[in-house]
């Protein structure tokens, strides 16, 4: 009797937890809620559309700054925020989170990691920043660069639980939302090239923090035995002795939960390194590499899986957004995916088989001609994987279409793709396949990569509006920038973007008719969300640019790290707030040191090194606005003040880690290559004047 009694309970307390699961998933998956925005992508569905339509294509042109807050300690802002009951939340740099008053932007709480505490001297590959939070019954969950995931009281602030999904000694990192769903919450992490890493994704319970499930993307050593018939299946498709190198496959974004199939979607990462013929040998599709991969919530046991770029060459990773809808696809309602991921092709898959619907390319895609339905498989061009000299590749491995948010929608039945049209070269020809080392500290690509003479388009970014039933592409929006923001639609018949150069446009959502701008005065890297609160429909926007590949390109856009200010805006069309306005764009003047005798050999050396700084201080040592333009820094003339920050992490609170293992010489040859590329751009400057 006691037994059955206990065994009631039991159930009783497993029905409620279930059944409250569920009712908190329906909450997230109402596409008619519009007082709030409680995902990452609005819903579950991440279609970032948003039934509101106060703001239309007729009155979008009185859209005006409703309230702001100036966030003059942040740098990079990339995460969209979150509105859950009249509060909004967002997560900053160095992974501050905040609770603000979605009205007003009156502060409610504030968390600080603390991620320099944490990350100490252990430098992470990565960025400050993340993309954002997830929400689930009155917690909000966050994770931090060095990889804690991290449960919020949502009315305030208080931590309730903190897990460390990451091996402390692996070169992995975390810059995604977490992602909530069915009583537990999500988190992946990056770092395919940073070192040999095998990537995974880990399931907690929402409640506890205490890990649920753990699902590897791919196959570990076969003599360790595997951990499913799934590593088991995709061990098959690698070949020689890949677990040596790692694999990669790190799952950094593009997690959906499908809550009419409770089934969970994880968009996975490229091969570490890059090169096949050194990650597996003999060839193979390298299963479980830039693939969506269906997974079973409950037990985060194997569904199905479309692989997007078999045997990846080129870091086709497929971590870009997986967008869910339904469509009519000839004449019969789908359920589907939506999905353009780095390679070029937008795809179109049924979620309930994982059957491949359609793929076309939405880019000029020199690796693959075309994907054939039936197999699902890319017909890939003669000497793209660089078997035989060097291959003018595009998309780029900046992708088509990287973490930039993606919407769709349904009344348009267009989805909005901030595009990327670039190209490189890739040459393996330097590189001995059959002798290439694994270096454990830094890991590799085992390829060498280029920019090449000339480029797919006369621009490199665009803001694209793709048909996915016809799979061709409605219109498109030039950018002169390469990295533009995300974006959101709205039923009002409007499309939101963000740009490099700092404007925010409205655009008509069937034609792409540019019907509103604001020019934030600093560049945009976070995408809008919508809400209305007491009658009023709001905008808002994080302004402050940065994230991965911010700081690429061979030219200063005229952001300055701690110059423009960063800020928090909120559009309505009753806004009256007067925005102090940002000072110009900044261009810094190198600071040429006559007295510094350069040395060639250790300018060169440090050449090399840079690859380890570009992604903040800039491509061709050109600051884009996330740290200081090293040209011009005096610190960069101190050797012992470069000694103390770039080894000894004394700025590791401002997100510059403490890269240790650099020698003495090391630190000269970025000194010696920093001013060389220094007096060069003098030079360049004094010329162009000149002209
Ligand atoms: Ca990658």
């Amino acid at each position: 009797m006691i037994f059955k009694n206990t065994f009631f309970s039991l159930m009783l307390i497993i029905f409620i937890t279930l059944s409250c699961a569920v009712d908190e998933d329906r909450k997230l998956a109402d596409e008619s809620n519009t007082s709030e925005w409680l995902a990452y992508g609005r819903t579950h569905s991440e279609q970032r559309f948003s039934p509101l339509q106060d703001i239309d294509t007729t009155t979008v042109k009185n859209l005006r700054v409703d309230w702001y807050l100036d966030l003059p300690n942040d740098v990079a802002l990339v995460s969209t925020p979150l509105v859950i009951d009249g509060i909004l939340y967002f997560t900053g740099t160095m992974n501050r989170v905040r609770a603000v008053n979605a009205t007003n932007g009156k502060l409610v709480w504030e968390f600080d990691p603390e991620v320099a505490k944490y990350i100490g001297t252990d430098r992470k590959p990565g960025w400050t920043q993340s993309r954002g939070i997830s929400y689930y019954k009155g917690k909000i969950f966050t994770a931090t660069w060095e990889g804690r995931l991290i449960a919020l009281d949502a009315k305030t602030g208080e931590p309730l639980w903190s897990v460390l999904t990451i091996d402390p000694d692996k070169k992995m990192s975390i810059t995604g939302a977490p992602k909530a769903f069915a009583g537990k919450v999500l988190i992946g992490n990056g770092g395919s090239e940073a070192a040999p890493n095998r990537g995974y994704v880990t399931a907690y319970d929402a409640e506890t923090g205490k890990l649920a499930w753990r699902f590897y993307i791919v196959p570990g050593n076969p003599a360790d035995g595997f951990e499913s018939e799934a590593m088991k299946m995709a061990a098959e498709t690698w070949t020689g002795e890949w677990w040596k190198y790692g694999g990669g496959g790190n799952a950094w974004h593009g997690f959906t939960y499908d809550e009419e199939l409770h089934t969970l979607y994880i968009g996975t990462g490229n091969g570490g390194p890059w090169n096949p013929k050194v990650r597996s040998e003999g060839g193979g599709d390298n299963l479980f590499l830039s693939s969506i991969v269906a997974l079973n919530p409950d037990n985060g046991s194997y569904k199905w899986h479309y692989q997007t770029t078999p045997g990846d060459a080129w870091d086709y990773n497929s971590n870009m957004d997986i967008v869910l809808a339904t469509i009519k696809i000839k004449g019969k309602d789908t359920k589907v995916i939506m999905h353009a991921p780095k390679n070029g092709f937008f795809y179109v898959i049924n979620r309930e088989t994982g059957k491949l619907i359609s793929a076309k390319p939405f880019v000029e895609t020199t690796w693959a001609s075309e994907i054939d339905v039936i197999t699902g498989k890319p017909k890939i061009n003669p000497n793209a994987r660089y078997d035989s000299g060097s291959v003018y590749i595009t998309p780029s491995p900046h992708g088509a279409h990287s973490w930039h948010a993606m919407s769709f929608n349904p009344q348009t039945g267009l989805a909005y793709i901030p595009t990327i049209h670039d190209a490189a070269i890739f040459d393996a020809s330097k590189i001995n396949v059959n002798d290439w080392k694994v270096n454990p500290g830094k890991g590799g690509i085992a390829v060498g990569l280029s920019d090449p003479d000339s480029l797919p388009r006369p621009y490199k970014g665009s803001l694209q509006a793709w048909n996915p039933v016809t799979q061709t592409l409605a219109w498109i929006v030039p950018h002169q920038e390469v990295w533009n923001a995300g974006t959101l639609t709205t039923a009002g018949g409007l499309v939101f973007q963000g740009t490099a150069s700092g404007m925010f446009h409205a655009y008509n959502a069937y034609h792409g008719d540019m019907l509103w701008t604001f020019d934030a005065g600093l560049g945009i890297s976070a995408p809008p969300i919508t809400y209305k609160i007491k009658g009023r429909q709001y905008i808002a926007l994080l302004v402050g640019w940065g994230g991965a590949f911010a700081g690429v390109g061979n030219k200063a856009l005229g952001w300055d790290y701690n110059r423009q200010t960063r800020r928090l805006l909120v559009f309505s069309l009753d806004g009256k707030a007067n925005v102090p306005s940002q000072p110009p764009p900044y261009f810094v003047t190198p600071i040429v040191d006559m007295s510094f005798k350069i040395d060639d050999n250790l300018a060169s050396r440090g050449r090399d090194l840079y690859w380890q700084c570009f992604n903040c201080h800039g491509a061709h040592v050109i600051a884009k606005g996330m740290a200081p333009d090293l040209r011009a820094s005096p610190i960069a003339l101190s050797e012992e003040a470069f000694s103390l920050i770039v080894r000894n992490g004394a700025k590791v609170n401002m997100g510059m880690p403490a890269y240790k293992e650099l020698t003495d010489n090391d630190l000269k040859a970025l000194m010696h290559f920093i001013r060389k590329i220094a007096n060069e751009s003098e030079t360049v400057s004094s010329v162009k004047g000149s002209m």
